[in-house]
């Protein structure tokens, strides 16, 4: 890849993601390898230097990511933890929640999960109901949450929850670090057909009571912070599709290099080797669209970035589901086999079509934000 596109130092972070990816690999020791990537300084790479981060950005969170997919032991709580919290957290938070917070989420001692997505609300996030209202300086939060992934291993959760408006009687968005164990705090894992080591839960929160200082950022400037939030979210599940997809790809190049049917590798057949150079285009393209991305974000484009980390979520998940696809097909009977692992890649790759946000929410936004379409909901 060009230096114009990435740097030398970007590079070497590749390379030496890479190598660590490898040797975990796919069996990998998710606890083991969370570990390791936090005293290397990776899950940090995004967060403040003066709070145990390596000073970088999106582009470079998003690096680890996509090279720990392409090894085949993609890390998904980064997408999370890291990247909206984190950036959350440094960007809004008090001296005291950056304090308190942003050391353990950069060296990976502490993780942090987070909850929008609501049963009622779904795609529509401006549904979401869950509230909290004032109780002398305590805040008292009530609602449900469903999909939320890693609650049972992150110490807290950011919960997107409202606040009514004294002036409008309106509810705007604000975020909440919820403790694992607070009191009123119940989580019930759900039965996903997902071989992943992060589980998914349905939470309720009944009257659960928080100090002053667990709101994150201005009462009166949610949306703004959400958002600073949800575009990186956009931004690492790119890198996630693109790690998974390329991933998926790899182990189909080589098999079909090697399996021999005729008197040729399978490989040397078009009808094998043009879908998964078509992966590989694919794949790449998404790339390029998400380091734009990533790039705007860094710059503080919020508004660029947020059409560019939409766009690249979409194309990232479709190169993803397409390359994972593609590859399963070219192992023939072994595609389906446990010991080549990929036919459950088929139930992950779908993950990043549906979510931070749907493909079809996406196409929504470029219809009516980018291409000034009429709105049809
Ligand atoms: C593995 C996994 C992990 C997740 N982790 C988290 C997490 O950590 N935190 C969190 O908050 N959430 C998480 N989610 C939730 C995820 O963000 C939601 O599933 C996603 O936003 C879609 O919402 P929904 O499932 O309610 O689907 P729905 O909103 O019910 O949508 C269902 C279908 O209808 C389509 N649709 C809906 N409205 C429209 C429209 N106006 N036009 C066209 N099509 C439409 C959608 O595209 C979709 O295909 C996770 C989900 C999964 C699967």
């Amino acid at each position: 890849m060009s230096t114009v596109i990435e740097t030398e130092e970007h590079r070497a972070l590749r390379t030496a993601v890479a190598a660590l990816g490898r040797r975990h690999g796919r069996a990998h020791d998710r606890e083991a390898l969370w570990q390791e990537a936090g005293e290397l300084g990776y899950l940090g790479v995004n967060l403040p230097e003066e709070y145990g981060g390596g000073g970088g950005g999106m582009a470079e969170l998003s690096i680890v990511l996509e090279e720990l997919g392409a090894a085949g032991c993609p890390l998904l709580m980064m997408v999370v933890s890291p990247a909206i919290c984190g950036t959350v957290i440094a960007r809004f938070g008090t001296e005291g929640q950056k304090a308190r917070w942003l050391p353990g989420l950069a060296d990976g001692s502490r993780t942090m999960a987070f909850g929008i997505t609501e049963p009622d609300a779904g795609s529509n996030s401006h549904r979401i109901t869950t509230t909290a209202r004032r109780d002398g300086d305590d805040w008292v939060l009530t609602g449900r949450k469903v999909f939320i992934s890693g609650v049972d291993i992150a110490d807290a959760t950011l919960v997107v929850g409202r606040t009514e408006d004294a002036r409008t009687g309106k509810l705007k968005p604000c975020l909440f670090v919820v403790p694992r164990d607070a009191p009123g705090f119940g989580r019930r894992r759900i039965d996903m057909e997902l071989d992943a080591h992060e589980k998914q839960f349905e939470l309720t929160l009944d009257d659960v009571r928080l100090p002053a200082d667990a709101l994150v950022g201005e009462e009166d400037a949610g949306l703004l912070q959400l958002f600073a939030g949800l575009n990186p979210e956009r931004i690492m599940t790119a890198a996630f599709a693109v790690g998974m997809g390329r991933y998926a790809l790899g182990r189909a190049v080589a098999y079909a290099g090697e399996r021999q049917v005729w008197k040729a590798p399978i490989g040397s057949h078009q009808a094998i080797a043009h879908p998964l150079a078509q992966s590989h285009i694919e794949l790449e393209l998404a790339r390029l669209m998400m380091q734009k991305a990533a790039h705007l974000y860094d710059a503080g484009d919020d508004t660029g970035a947020g059409e560019a980390a939409n766009m690249a979520k979409y194309a990232a998940a479709e190169a993803c589901v397409g390359a994972v696809d593609r590859s399963v097909h070219t192992l023939g009977g072994n595609g389906l086999t446990r010991e080549f692992g990929l036919a459950s890649l088929i139930t992950a790759s779908r993950v990043a079509r549906i979510a931070p946000v749907s493909r079809e929410m996406i196409l929504n936004y470029v219809s009516h934000q980018t291409l000034g379409l009429p709105k049809s909901y």
